[in-house]
């Protein structure tokens, strides 16, 4: 078999053996219904109340503010829609940016276009970081939930997560963070960082795919979002995914105890093949903050060249990575972060990101700027643009 260097690790990981060694006695052997009365069901129930447990743990909060959800997509919606529906009698405006993922910035759509919601996106400055006194300005008496992601999926960017709770926390405003990219790879801690709700997903760890959650605060009042039965403390009804659930509280520990060593070398990694691109290719950019940086992300912008020609190219070395188009719904916009931090729409079509994961190696990488290189030679010779830009340059 051809071998596969996987560099998407932002868009899932693969699941670690023993994640799936953990879970799979709750498939074969203690496959009870937690909310079941008999000794069978008593595993299960149990092994949801570990998972939770560990994960309060990493977060510094207590298992009763922890909620499973199917997705770190629904943990977004869930915090958005039903805090919306629980706090409009206070006000009707909700602040976020221009950055978000999808399932935030699509769920204040809609709260905008069906719940008379108004939404502030606040523009970021060119690595991607929210201004904070742009943040200030935009706060009005109707202001009820700030919404910013602890780490961008695509340019890699930290926000300052801190600064943006304390300042909702003196408004008395209620803040929302989507740590998707950030948990796990990041020391979080609620209290320290004012936060009063946090969305997670297991698969982005190394965890299953289908199983998130979301963090929410005592005090917060929030409505259920899944409405049947009385699991989840009757705030998300439906059959836990057990299995789910206790890979991802393996997932959760096994990402916290390798925290500090993993992305040490990841940063090394990150620095090493973000230099040599730099040095080795001619008109790159890098994308995105070069310091406050998620460990594992390169996002570069080759000029004069598709992304999505890259990636097929790439592709055909075995090498799995990301472009800075929306290429997943079918169309080829630039994608809306690139966007946001100004860059033109040439440049930010020949875009990629490079994720990389708990296995990578330097010789990984070395093998795939070598690659890389090879490609946008061969993508820029064919390229008008590129000879128009060329001669252009020699008059
Ligand atoms: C992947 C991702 C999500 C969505 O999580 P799913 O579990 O795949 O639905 C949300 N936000 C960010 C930042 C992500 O990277």
């Amino acid at each position: 078999m051809k071998k596969i260097i996987y560099l998407d690790n932002a868009a899932t990981t693969r699941t670690a053996p023993e994640v799936v060694d953990a879970m799979l006695p709750y498939f074969t052997e203690n496959y009870g219904n937690p909310s079941s009365v008999y000794e069978l069901a008593g595993a299960s129930k149990e092994a949801v109340a570990q998972s939770r447990e560990t994960i309060a743990n990493i977060l510094g909060a207590t298992s009763k503010e922890i909620y499973f959800t199917g997705s770190g997509t629904e943990a977004d919606n869930w915090a958005l829609v039903a805090t919306y529906e629980a706090y409009k009698e206070k006000g009707n405006h909700i602040i976020t940016t221009k950055m978000e993922h999808h399932a935030v910035l699509h769920a204040c759509e809609y709260l905008e276009k069906m719940r008379g919601a108004k939404v502030t996106y606040l523009d970021v400055d060119e690595n991607g970081i929210v201004k904070l006194d742009e943040l200030e300005k935009a706060i009005t008496p109707d202001t009820i939930l700030i919404s910013i992601m602890y780490a961008n999926n695509e340019i890699g960017t930290i926000q300052p997560i801190r600064e943006i709770g304390m300042i909702a926390r003196e408004h008395g405003i209620l803040f929302h963070t989507d740590a998707v990219q950030a948990f796990g790879q990041l020391p979080i801690q609620v209290d320290a960082d004012n936060i009063d709700m946090l969305s997670s997903s297991a698969h982005k760890i190394n965890g299953p795919k289908g199983i998130g959650f979301l963090y929410i605060r005592k005090g917060v009042k929030i409505r259920s979002f899944i409405h049947g039965g009385a699991q989840e403390r009757k705030r998300r009804a439906g059959t836990e995914n057990v299995a789910g659930i206790v890979g991802y509280g393996c997932a959760a520990r096994r990402a916290a105890d390798s925290m500090e060593a993993r992305t040490k070398k990841e940063r090394e990694l990150r620095d090493h093949m973000i230099r040599r691109i730099m040095k080795e290719i001619p008109y790159a950019r890098l994308n995105g903050d070069p310091v406050k940086r998620l460990p594992n992300n390169v996002n570069v912008s080759l000029q004069f060249i598709e992304g999505e020609s890259l990636l097929i190219m790439l592709d055909m070395e075995g090498i799995c990575a990301s472009s800075g188009s929306a290429c997943t719904s079918g169309s080829l916009d630039p994608s809306h972060v690139l966007l946001a931090i100004g860059l033109p729409h040439e440049i930010a079509h020949g875009s990629l990101r490079f994720t990389l994961g708990e296995d990578t190696t330097k010789e990984d990488l070395d093998y795939v700027v070598d690659k890389l290189k090879g490609i946008v030679e061969h993508l820029r010779s064919m390229s008008p643009l590129y000879e128009d830009f060329i001669k252009k340059g020699k008059k």
